[in-house]
């Protein structure tokens, strides 16, 4: 549920609004025979209220219906519930259930972009591509940290490339890059054959 309302909304605005949504729909089926009306007016903070009431209400309608009232944990099945995609459904996998599920959000495919890791631009291509790389048990942690940096470092507008622990190996970096002995004596690293520096 919280997944689905962070769509255009903020964790904090998500945090703020869940509370009493999980207070009064506890089960799928509260919430499949919940007043749309309702549950418009416990989630209208969170934005684009009535197309989330229709996913949250269509995903827990599908749930009692097709799976018992419970959250199947198959990527095949997760993504037949109505709001729920590949995001949402790997999400639910990596934090729910502990499975691999590596979940490609604007700053997961932004900064693996940055990093050279893939050229695509396509989540579901980015996902393929990215998994191929990593062990599965990775998948879901990979994708927090990238989101965190993201956040923290990698912002979209501004990347602190100064201050990025990747900045040694990013082909995207924007500052003359020393690391270790040679940053202390003052010779430019080496970087692997084929990365770059792009000029700020
Ligand atoms: S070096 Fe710059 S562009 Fe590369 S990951 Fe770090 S902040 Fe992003």
């Amino acid at each position: 549920m919280a997944t689905i309302l962070s769509a255009q909304s903020t964790d904090a605005r998500v945090n703020l609004v869940t509370p009493d949504l999980f207070a009064a729909y506890p089960t799928p089926e509260a919430l499949a025979s919940a007043s749309p009306e309702r549950v418009e007016e416990l989630i209208h903070s969170s934005g684009f209220f009535r197309a989330k009431t229709r996913s949250l209400m269509g995903m827990a309608q599908a749930l009692v219906e097709r799976f018992d009232g419970e959250v199947p944990s198959d990527m095949a099945d997760l993504v037949t519930l109505p709001g729920v995609g590949r995001k949402t459904a790997n999400v639910i996998r990596s934090v729910a259930f502990g499975l691999p599920g590596l979940p490609v959000d604007t700053h997961v495919g932004r900064i693996v972009r940055l990093l050279g890791l893939t050229e695509q631009t396509d989540p579901v291509k980015v996902e393929a591509q990215i998994t191929g790389l990593l062990p599965p048990q990775d998948w879901g942690a990979f994708s927090l940290r990238l989101i965190l940096h993201g956040r923290a470092v990698c912002v979209a507008r501004r990347p602190r490339c100064e201050a990025c622990i990747l900045a040694d190996i990013c082909p995207s970096a924007r500052v003359p890059v020393l690391a270790g002995p040679a940053r202390r004596s003052g010779a430019r690293a080496a970087r692997p054959p084929g990365l770059r520096v792009r000029k700020a």
